[in-house]
């Protein structure tokens, strides 16, 4: 390519862009989630050295200082910026001003090319309003009572406040995020945690009333808050089930990510979607090396394939990561029997037995966190409606929020 570069000025082009990958390595032209900053720098960094008109590179720029540093260091002249652009269109102009914390982070989950290629309109995780940012003023005003702070609360309070709503967002725990917070525990995914800051600072510079370690009662629906719509985004709870509680130890998911349970070495991990794979991922050794005291982890999945709900390039590098530690996999496989000590699972037919693990981790997914009510005024949202993909999440609030 430096050859190339070279023949190209010659023909006389105003620059060269360098752009890397394809199509068949996945993750590679449009990198995953965690993928370090600008992976073709280094490839446009050494055409710099070959030409005399500018170079630019592209993937991964995803924040000012990162563009600047590029630049500052030799790497390119120019730096492209596409998907976060896509998540916030105010991106050069609000880095121009120096206000990089309102920038809408764009976490690279790649959702808004998966939509293009099955022929859907443009969307984007973090942004629910890629086609216009306008919020229009509701035409009467109300009060509104948001119950829980996670991505879907936080989207409708913001919005509702937008359109000139009294709003009061209560929040049971004392955090912002919800599940969020569990979701940016694992490998590569702490982008999601500039998510919940960049929400949680919307919600103080638009001065709603936020109140933290507060729980709605009944009492308080009908007392302080009887005249307000009420928005319930209550999130989810994991599931487990029950009859394989038997074995020595359990936990959820979610327990491992939050801390609230620590794992043993020779671990079983039931369920092979995104939570089960980061979960396993997560406790890995980081090198596959034979050392006695490594983890030794199972994810046994009952379909034929991993992560269904992941886009290809974040699925296809977890993967070969998992593989690369030593993460067994069963595919196809029914866990049919647990007891104290054993788990039983069935695989082409074949009865399978497990005797040696010491932990038993569900990772089986979650059921919405609901209350039944008929009153008209209660609205929910977000997983506590039905449980879904942080996009599902925040679209849902906007689109409430929208509608009140
Ligand atoms: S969908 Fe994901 S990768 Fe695409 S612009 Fe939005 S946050 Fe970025």
């Amino acid at each position: 390519m430096i050859y190339v570069s070279k023949q190209l000025e010659k023909t006389g082009v105003d620059f060269i862009h360098v752009s890397g990958g394809n199509t068949i390595k996945r993750g590679s032209s449009m990198p995953a989630p965690g993928t370090s900053p600008a992976p073709h720098a280094h490839a446009s960094e050494e055409i710099r050295k070959h030409v005399n008109i500018p170079v630019s590179t592209v993937a991964r720029i995803n924040e000012p200082w990162v563009a600047e540093e590029l630049i500052a260091n030799g790497k390119t002249d120019i730096c492209m910026i596409g998907r976060p652009n896509l998540c916030d269109s105010e991106f050069v102009n609000k880095a121009a001003e120096g206000k990089t914390d309102d920038i809408r982070p764009c976490i690279g989950c790649g959702r808004c090319l998966t939509g293009i290629m099955f022929g859907n309109p443009i969307s984007c995780t973090v942004n629910p309003s890629v086609e216009s940012d306008e919020i229009k003023e509701a035409d009467e005003k109300k009060k509104v009572l948001v119950i829980g702070a996670g991505p879907a609360g936080m989207e409708t309070a913001y919005v509702a406040k937008k359109r000139g709503h009294e709003v009061i967002l209560c929040e049971k725990s004392g955090e912002f995020g919800g599940l969020l917070r569990l979701a940016a525990v694992p490998i590569a995914k702490q982008e999601l945690c500039k998510v919940i800051k960049f929400m949680a600072r919307r919600l103080r510079n638009e001065g709603i009333e936020v109140r933290m370690n507060c729980e709605v009662t009944p009492e308080m629906l009908a007392g302080e808050f009887k005249d307000y719509e009420v928005v319930c985004s209550t999130g989810a709870v994991p599931k487990e089930i029950p009859p394989f509680k038997v074995f020595k130890q359990t936990m959820t998911a979610d327990d491992v990510l939050a801390g609230r349970k620590y794992p043993g070495r020779k671990i079983v991990i039931l369920g092979g979607g995104s939570v089960g794979c980061e979960t396993a991922d997560y406790l890995a050794p980081l090198i596959d090396d034979m050392f006695p005291a490594n983890r030794d982890i199972t994810v046994i999945e009952m379909t034929a394939s991993l992560m269904p709900g992941e886009g290809g390039a974040a699925k296809s590098q977890l993967t070969m990561r998992l593989k690369r530690k030593g993460v067994k996999i069963e595919l196809n496989s029914q866990v049919t029997k647990v007891d104290e000590t054993t788990i039983t699972y069935e695989k082409d037919g074949q009865e399978y037995h497990i005797t040696d693990a010491d932990t038993l981790i569900f990772a089986v997914g979650y059921a919405p966190n609901k209350v039944e009510t008929t009153e008209e005024r209660v609205h929910f949202i977000g997983d506590c409606d039905k449980v879904g993909t942080l996009k599902d999440a925040i679209a849902a609030g906007h689109k409430l929020a929208e509608e009140l």
